[in-house]
């Protein structure tokens, strides 16, 4: 097991109405004045915004709103949040809604505390300054943002979708009713699902042996998202199924199914820059094609390692090949990406083989050269991984 320093501080409110408790806790945690930050209009529309406005009026807390995060967020609407803090006297931020939401309002929280443009803290991944707290009403449950260190934001002008980990900006409080995503779509559902799994494989293959604790965590939430994945598909309104992937959701990103573990992060890393090239790509679904390709280039590192996994999680016979093993333990990965409706292939998101060069710069600039664990990899590799899931 390798050194690990682990910080979770995040207080999670779980359950039905989680939400009409936002306003106490805030309160009680000595919130003032709160920007609340949300997606699209539906989260109006719905009557969410009211009822979580509702409750910090009942508190007392005053409220201002910002909107009109996309998927992808992007850095302009940041600056704009960042204004609003800085001149409406912010001093606590409300994501409500999923992963994009809460890493706007992360970026937000960052760039509130500094004189600089918030960009700059992307590129230089500073961390010797304050961060506003956050707290979150989760509505989406996928990038486990609501618990992590982690936010991921589009600068459209550079071309460029970089993340940045902080744990000052880890979320004090994550509200999290599961009656809130009865209404998602089957492909959100879905790429939320594929998702949160890829995150357990970011963490699963690395450069380190096993680590027993860390290892039976996680291939225990793999099996749960496994089995939870139908259930929720086939029955939208089922509270139970849809309460166990919101926890798992978080489970998988907020750190704990990696501690004592290099990671690894590569397919991250080149999925990243097929949400750059076309923001309209969903990342869960990129992150679908990009991680078999890349099982297919790197499991001859270390097969044991897939074939382990390959019975751990499907269920497989071992052979006494661990190449054979290795390999079948790939096609059912791919294979339950595909059972839950996401693509297969590069050209099912409309991306083609001319597109790969252009990925390659930026690529470059946000991992670095090598990057990955568990097999480390250059920017040839990098191309030949895309061209396997052309
Ligand atoms: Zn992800």
């Amino acid at each position: 097991m390798e050194n690990f320093e682990f910080v979770s501080p995040t207080h999670f409110v779980f359950g039905r109405r989680a939400e009409e408790q936002v306003g106490a806790k805030l309160s009680e945690a000595g919130a003032r004045r709160v920007l609340v930050h949300f997606g699209g209009e539906s989260a109006r529309r719905s009557g969410l915004i009211d009822r979580v406005c509702a409750s910090l009026d009942a508190a007392g807390v005053e409220h201002i709103e910002l909107g009109g995060v996309r998927p992808n967020p992007e850095i302009t609407l940041v600056r704009e949040g960042v204004r609003l803090c800085k001149e409406g006297g912010v001093d606590w931020i409300l994501a409500v809604g999923g992963g994009s939401v809460i890493d706007s309002a992360k970026a937000i929280a960052n760039g509130a505390c500094v004189d600089c443009d918030v960009w700059e803290l992307f590129e230089t991944k500073a961390l010797d300054h304050d961060v506003l707290p956050i707290a979150v009403v989760l509505t989406i449950p996928a990038a486990g943002s609501e618990a992590s260190k982690n936010t991921v934001v589009s600068n459209d002008e550079l071309g460029l979708k970089t993340g940045y980990a902080n744990n000052a900006h880890r979320p004090k409080f994550a509200f999290m009713n599961p009656e809130l995503t009865f209404t998602l779509p089957p492909f959100q559902t879905a790429a939320g699902l594929t998702d949160m799994y890829c995150h357990l494989l970011e963490r699963f293959f690395d450069d380190v042996g096993a680590v027993p604790v860390t290892d039976n965590l996680n291939l225990s939430l793999m099996n749960t998202i496994r089995a939870e994945a139908p259930r929720v598909l086939a029955d939208p309104e089922n509270y139970d199924a849809r309460a166990n992937i919101m926890w798992t959701g978080m489970l998988c990103h907020q750190g704990l199914a990696g501690v004592g573990r290099h990671e690894d992060w590569a397919t991250h890393g080149l999925e990243h820059e097929l949400s750059a090239l076309d923001p309209a790509i969903t990342h869960g679904a990129g992150l679908a094609v990009m991680f078999p390709a890349w099982m297919e280039y790197v499991y001859s590192e270390n097969p044991t390692r897939f074939a382990f996994y390959g019975q751990a999680v499907f269920g497989l016979t071992p052979t006494g090949d661990a190449n054979a093993d290795a390999l079948s333990a790939i096609d059912e990965t791919r294979s339950f990406f595909a059972s839950l409706g996401m693509p297969t292939t590069l050209a099912e998101l409309g991306v083609e083989e001319d597109d790969i060069p252009k990925m390659l710069p930026t690529l470059a600039q946000n991992k670095g050269v090598p990057f990955g664990s568990f097999k480390k990899l250059t920017l040839e590799d990098a191309a030949e991984i895309y061209r396997l899931a052309l």
